[in-house]
């Protein structure tokens, strides 16, 4: 008797702290749903401090007994857009919330949902008792089976292991402007409907579908269309859920998701995020994960394992393909790849069309012109977009959305919060004259796209900003428009000195010094556009934790690097002395335009162009496109 306490308490030891892990896991996701709305990128009381300096905080709302706090940022270091970022408050920080009053910060208060003391005393008491129990479990099976420990360890089981849905209702009619992607899956769609079709002339129709590209594509959405066109169940699950503390967890969760998927045939196994299992495997710096890579063993084996036709098929998505095992590209496996990249044009159209459809839009909004200013804008920016503009049309109490809600949606989307405007000052001149120069340049440049509007209302971290209207959609670039380019981001910084002198010239250029050395470089390095002619001297720029290239060191000698430094050095002086000389030539217009622009705070870019049409002639390009962006 005395022996057998022994041995159970020395078994137990290893079991409590595998079930406190347990219990940890279990209660986190649930905690984490409760209290951050889907925000999974934290920070830490520090920085949030830095950022509260710096400016950057437009919002918190405060869970949780002011606890943890979901801060809306927006900065040049998080790329100026909008971001939700969950932080840990201390206990009892009043000065804090003075704090944020005085910065102006938007504070909200969410009283936390399994509010009362009540709540917290059965969770307290709730939990010895699970533990107890679970350890009581956990030692009869281990007593029971032959197996012992590999009994005991099999917790990968009791997990919700990946989502399963027996209808997504979601149709190709939902997915718009990927329409090689669609035409791509018809047929899988037609292989999980009637496989009678292929089977009958032997065809082997692929396993499995990679799905490629940039996040908010409609990667997800594509592969709950398939489904739901077919009509079979959608298995779900995220690599990175595969990936976990237990050494053999993530092996018997594919084994189950397959084992599950085959009973329920024919169905669709989609996995997301791939790329967080399959991984170049043993390039790992510091010794490879070895959870990871039996992970991956474990779903080639199970690929191979299946019948081509037993009308399972599996999608995975990624965006890093390049980061991805070659053994998982291999016939038989994901063969087949559809690449799903960032919309064009007429694919943003066709998006808002879809989600238009239950917004309720004015006639006077033209979804063409919000296509055509919104490049770069994925899918799921778009449908953002839209419904940013409905919650804003609801704030101002609008029966319908208008396109000056659009409008104002876009500008916040790209560039952030808006702010309050200066008052009339020596400052507010000069961000007006900074503004000014970028205008002036890029409307007397043949090879630039037009100005929409200037406006010295800040946003985000800019205190004045020009737009501009992307003429169209084209991949393919110039060197002259390039160089337009960068002369006209030079131009606020050319303004400043010629008119306020050098002893004035302000911080506020720095953003436009850094996208112009950037593009400069660019042109040097992988463009071919200078004189050192038309070699790719670009590095490689790969992190070596992605598994891949680890020495990617410089492939050029010493002097070229020196040659790459003096070609960028020429290219921005060149344009520097351009735009300073457009300046001077146009002084007196831009004295009027800055007048104007001080007094109205934006100026519309066919109103811009009148005025400088008063004093000088306009490149062709311009006034046909103006014409263009006025009639549509
Ligand atoms: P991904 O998986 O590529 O990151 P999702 O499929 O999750 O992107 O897309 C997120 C949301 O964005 C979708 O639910 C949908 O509302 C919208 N969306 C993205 N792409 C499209 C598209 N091509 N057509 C219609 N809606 C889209
Ligand atoms: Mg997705
Ligand atoms: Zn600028």
């Amino acid at each position: 008797m005395k022996t057998s306490w022994k041995t159970l308490l020395l078994l137990s030891l290893p079991v409590i702290v595998a079930g406190f892990f347990l219990w940890q896991g279990l209660l986190e996701p649930t905690t984490q749903s409760l209290s951050t709305n889907n925000t999974n990128s934290r920070m830490t009381y520090g920085r949030f401090l830095e950022y509260l300096n710096m400016g950057w905080v437009n919002k918190v709302d405060l869970y949780d007994n002011s606890h943890t706090a979901i801060v809306e940022a927006a900065g040049p270091e998080l790329g100026n857009r909008v971001q939700r970022i969950k932080v840990e408050l201390p206990a009892n920080s009043p000065e804090l919330i003075t704090k944020l009053r005085e910065s102006k910060v938007d504070i909200n208060a969410h009283p936390s949902k399994s509010s009362g003391a009540i709540w917290n005393l059965i969770g307290n008491l709730l939990f010895p008792l699970i533990l107890l129990g679970g350890l009581a479990l956990l030692l009869r099976r281990s007593n029971n089976s032959a197996t012992g420990p590999g009994q005991a360890m099999s917790f990968g089981k009791s997990r919700a292991l990946f989502q399963m849905e027996a209808q997504t209702g979601i149709v190709f009619n939902d997915v718009a402007g990927v329409e090689e992607a669609k035409e791509e899956f018809q047929e899988v769609v037609t292989f999980l409907k009637k496989p009678e079709t292929f089977t009958a002339v032997g065809a082997r129709i692929p396993k499995g579908v990679l799905l490629l590209g940039p996040p908010g594509t409609g990667k997800t959405l594509l592969a709950k269309a398939i489904a739901g066109e077919a009509r079979v169940p959608f298995f779900s699950i995220s690599g990175s859920e595969f990936v976990e503390m237990f050494v053999g967890v993530g092996a018997s969760r594919v084994r189950d998701l397959f084992k599950k998927a085959k009973e329920n045939a024919p169905c669709i196994i989609f996995i997301d995020e791939i790329d967080a299992v399959g991984r170049q495997r043993g390039a790992g710096i510091g010794g490879g994960n070895d959870e990871r890579e039996q992970t991956l063993n474990q779903l080639l084996t199970e690929m191979d394992g299946f019948e081509g036709n037993t009308g399972i098929i599996v999608i995975a998505a990624t965006n890093r393909p390049d980061v991805l095992d070659s053994a998982l590209l291999r016939p038989g496996r994901f063969d087949r790849q559809v690449v799903v990249d960032v919309p064009d044009f007429n694919g943003r159209n066709a998006i808002l069309k879809v989600h238009a459809k239950n917004k309720k839009l004015n006639p006077n909004v033209a979804l063409e012109v919000i296509a055509r200013r919104t490049p770069g804008f994925s899918g799921a920016d778009l449908a953002n977009l839209l419904n940013e503009a409905a919650i804003l049309t609801a704030r101002r109490r609008k029966h319908s959305i208008s396109m000056n809600e659009i409008d104002a949606s876009i500008d916040r989307i790209v560039a952030g919060m808006q702010g309050t405007p200066l008052i009339d000052s020596t400052s507010k001149r000069l961000i007006a004259y900074h503004e000014v120069g970028h205008a002036i340049i890029s409307t007397l440049l043949d090879n630039h796209d037009p100005v929409q509007k200037v406006t010295l209302i800040p946003r985000g971290q800019a205190r004045g900003l020009t737009w501009f209207i992307p003429s169209e959609d084209s991949s393919l670039v110039s060197k002259a428009q390039i160089i337009s380019q960068i002369t006209a981001a030079l131009g606020g910084r050319a303004a400043e000195q010629v008119i306020f002198g050098e002893s004035e010239i302000t911080t506020g250029a720095s953003n436009d010094l850094q996208q112009v050395t950037s593009m400069a470089r660019q042109m040097v390095t992988r463009f071919g556009m200078s004189t050192i002619g038309p070699l790719s001297l670009e590095n490689e720029d790969r992190s070596p934790f992605l598994g891949r290239s680890i020495n990617s060191g410089t492939k050029y000698s010493d002097q070229i690097a020196i040659d790459i430094d003096h070609q960028v050095y020429t290219i921005i002086d060149h344009c520097y002395k351009t735009a300073v000389k457009i300046i001077q030539d146009n002084r007196i217009v831009m004295d009027r335009l800055v007048d104007v622009l001080v007094e109205e705070e934006t100026v519309e870019g066919s109103k811009l162009r009148t005025i400088i049409e008063e004093y000088t002639r306009l490149p062709k390009k311009q006034v046909y496109v103006s014409h263009l962006s006025q009639n549509k």
